[in-house]
């Protein structure tokens, strides 16, 4: 791997970039008020230093636990993180099935078992701090970058409110006023965001000569507001400790399991800093890719785009709590604790909300596009991307609901179906191929499920579980 420099994160985040931009319009922001979330896995061959995007994700939508199908054939999770890490499966599966037939491929096959191949490494671009417990820091700590966006030529409409609002997805503070909410975090949030826009006001009215000279006097008005947290819409799982909810600094409890934030039916999906924490002890691959594979696929790199952004809050998150949990782990020798770089980038994701609303209308109000954007490196998005909505292909008919019309490809029905043929084709030999549900193609990954365990049982006993309905249907 190239020195992880900012110079290597900013390579990183353009190719990224400039893969999204070279995909069709379908799926994107649509007006000048929507913005989105971006995340793509780039992989590195080690002896060449080649760089390319071969998994990518967008969106910022998720299920509620009431809407979850029983056939599998939904995204229950549609955070760019996720649908990008599924997408990768997608191409992980079409690599080892390369292997197989002999074909030029990332796997190589010893003894009947598949090995990524030495020298291949897998950096992770997300274009947002992830939801959760790596969104919860001091708005101090984003100060400097404050000061940075005081330099540079604002738009007549930028706020600062738009830029310090909370980082997580929720809709804007108006909007969410105008829908009757009163509760307390809002109201300390208004709050917040109106002090600090008439003081950033303020600070725009000011010819250059007098911003230089006051500069340093202003950062210190804005870091009274900043002394407090960005807050998260990420609700505490049942069993962690819950959230204080004082005001200030102390609203939050950092460290503990998280669902995806957003309201009305609740979610039972994990956040997204929940989630990434996962992949770090369990790999990024899946349970089912681990029935052939010797060893888990982990990360090596994650940067971040441009948005507010801690350092010790994304280490807590992504590797530095359960600290206890994790000094304890026995897990199988296939599997080992991951320490990934972690690092920031300089570039700018035009359809980030930050960059939305530096250039929306004044009045304009930012809202989350609905939509997905899907992405791989395989057969199934050579001519284009997908797109999902609710968790299904974007303009499915409702005649189409449940026949594979409606399906994504990196849904759990679709992505387990195409795992069943590559074992057909492998020397692995199940009971009847023809009776197994996803649950049973599951047990089949024994190593990855014995780590699993081990790790729910040390530091994450309080992950939520899915009604068994949801994993119970036919692969085939
Ligand atoms: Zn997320």
């Amino acid at each position: 791997m190239e020195m992880c420099t900012e110079e290597f994160a900013n390579k990183i985040v353009q190719l990224c970039i400039s893969k999204y931009n070279s995909l069709k319009k379908t799926g994107k922001p649509k007006n000048e008020a929507e913005w989105t979330l971006l995340s793509c896995f780039v992989q590195e061959k080690q002896c060449s230093h080649k760089l390319k995007v071969v998994a990518l994700g967008t969106g910022s939508k998720c299920i509620g636990s009431h809407q979850l199908p029983s056939t599998g054939d939904v995204l229950h999770d549609s955070h760019a993180e996720v649908v990008a890490r599924r997408a990768f499966v997608l191409y992980l599966i079409t690599q080892v099935r390369k292997a197989t037939e002999g074909h030029n491929s990332i796997f190589e096959i010893k003894d009947g078992a598949y090995y990524l191949k030495s020298g291949i490494l897998f950096h992770f671009y997300t274009s947002h701090t992830p939801c959760g417990d790596a969104s919860i820091f001091l708005k101090q700590e984003w100060l400097e970058c404050v000061g940075n966006i005081l330099e540079t030529k604002e738009g007549p409409t930028t706020s600062l409110s738009s830029l310090i609002g909370d980082s997580d997805l929720e809709p804007p503070i108006k909007k969410r006023r105008c829908q009757g909410s009163s509760d307390f975090e809002d109201q300390i949030a208004l709050q917040d965001t109106k002090n600090a826009h008439v003081k950033f006001d303020n600070m725009r009215k000011m010819d250059d000569l007098e911003k230089e000279k006051n500069i340093t006097e202003c950062i210190d008005e804005v870091s009274e507001v900043l002394s407090d947290t960005f807050r998260t819409g990420a609700k505490c799982v049942a069993g962690e400790a819950p959230d204080p909810k004082l005001p200030g600094s102390k609203y939050h409890v950092t460290g503990v399991l998280r669902t995806k934030p957003g309201r009305g039916d609740p979610t039972l999906s994990l956040s997204c800093s929940d989630k990434i924490f996962r992949w770090t002890i369990l790999g990024v691959q899946g349970a089912l890719l681990m029935i052939l594979l010797k060893k888990p696929v982990y990360i090596t790199t994650i940067v971040i785009g441009q948005c507010p952004y801690s350092q010790e809050a994304m280490k807590r998150a992504i590797y530095g709590r359960f600290e206890d949990g994790l000094n304890n782990l026995n897990l199988p020798e296939e599997f080992s604790v991951q320490t990934p770089v972690l690092v920031q980038s300089s570039i700018d994701f035009a359809h980030s909300r930050i960059n939305i609303a530096k250039t929306s209308s004044e009045g304009s109000k930012l809202m989350p596009t609905p939509t997905s954007i899907i992405w791989s490196d395989t057969i199934v998005h050579k001519e284009s991307q997908e797109v999902a909505t609710n968790g299904r292909r974007l303009g499915c008919t409702k005649k189409n609901i449940g026949t594979p019309k409606s399906w994504v490809s990196i849904c759990r029905k679709a992505i387990s179906c195409v795992m069943l043929d590559l074992l057909k084709d492998t020397k692995w030999q199940p009971i009847d191929f023809n009776e197994l549900t996803y649950n049973d193609l599951k047990y089949y990954s024994k190593s990855y499920n014995q780590a699993w365990n081990i790790l729910k049982s040390k530091c994450l006993s309080n992950w939520t579980v899915k009604p068994k309905h949801v994993k119970d249907f036919k692969v085939k």
